[in-house]
């Protein structure tokens, strides 16, 4: 994913290397490429902005240290800048006290949600949990058949509507606020410890659908919402980012599709924009394809 990012701020650095002492003209010189680096990279504007400017201000004021040479120590500082706007620390799910933990889903149609809610399940699986998923995206024809083929490759029930049925708790068919509430009310009574909940989305931000998003979210007060984003959207990361935060006030981000080759700007930017960590990398389409995300080894990565 960054591999065109990394050459050119492997190569920026290299141009240091062997000086002595960095000059104001240095580490302006050294700056300008970071922000070309970054910009090519689509990295958000103001991200490519605030970033730059920490990186200049502390490259200025370092102290020159018997340890690390003038390139390494920008090196460092770039590094954990990195780190800082991939959201510092590696951020787990917060588990509910008492009760099933519920991890609510949201994001463009297409994101990776319902692979994601797949890979989860059986992640948490293996850590000896006992999750449920729940479908909510009526949306899409084919979405609840989506997450059931899904939950039985991760081997993991399935609460989906089923059209016809008479209680209100086996039938809220077409309504997905109710078929949530009826999915979390299955995990309590079925003793499952975590519930996922998959939601509708669109392919562009959409009031109705954002609306659906926001009633789920009030109706069954998830400890997660969890807004997957495919980190090759490139520039219309942070406006799509802005609206799912302004519109269910997400806590947690994943990146899908972090496998792929685009220039990944999305990434560097969401977490930074929105103030909400980054906690999972989803990185293929097969459902063991997805790790906890470690903002330190991302920026070790793209630095190596
Ligand atoms: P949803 O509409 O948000 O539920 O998205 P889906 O889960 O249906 O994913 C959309 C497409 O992206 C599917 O073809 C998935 O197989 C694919 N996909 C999902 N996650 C990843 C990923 O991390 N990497 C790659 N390469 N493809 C993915």
């Amino acid at each position: 994913m960054f591999n065109s990012l990394s050459d050119r701020l492997t190569a920026t650095f290299k141009n240091l290397r062997g000086k002595g002492r960095l000059t104001e003209a240095d580490v302006d010189a050294t700056v300008r490429e970071i922000r070309r680096a970054l910009l090519d990279a689509d990295v958000a504007v103001p991200v490519v902005r605030e970033f730059t400017g920490q990186v200049r201000e502390r490259a200025l004021g370092a102290e020159v240290s018997g340890a690390l040479n003038p390139s390494q120590q920008i090196v460092k500082i770039v590094n954990e800048e990195l780190v800082e706007i991939l959201g510092g620390e590696t951020r787990r799910i917060r588990m509910a006290k008492t009760g099933p933990t519920i991890i609510m889903l949201a994001g463009l149609q297409g994101a990776g949600k319902t692979t994601l809610a797949g890979k989860l399940a059986k992640w948490m699986k293996a850590q000896g949990h006992s999750p449920i998923l729940v479908a909510c995206d009526l949306q899409r024809p084919n979405a609840v058949t989506q997450l059931q083929v899904v939950g039985q490759r991760a081997g993991v029930p399935v609460f989906a509507p089923h059209p016809g049925a008479t209680s209100e708790l086996a039938h809220p068919a077409g309504d997905p606020v109710a078929v949530a509430r009826s999915g979390v009310e299955e995990a309590r009574q079925k003793l499952h410890d975590v519930v996922i909940v998959d939601t509708a989305g669109r392919l562009g931000v959409d009031a109705d659908m954002m609306e659906q998003a926001r009633q789920i979210r009030r109706a069954i007060v998830p400890n997660e919402v969890l807004f997957v984003i495919d980190s090759m959207i490139g520039q219309d990361a942070v406006n799509t980012a802005t609206a799912f935060d302004e519109g269910v006030n997400f806590t947690g981000i994943v990146l899908s599709k972090l496998d792929g080759d685009a220039r990944g700007g999305a990434a560097l930017s969401v977490s930074s924009v929105t103030g909400k960590p980054v906690m999972f990398a989803s990185t293929g389409e097969s459902l063991d394809d997805f790790e906890l995300f470690h903002p330190d080894r991302m920026a070790s990565r793209i630095l190596d």
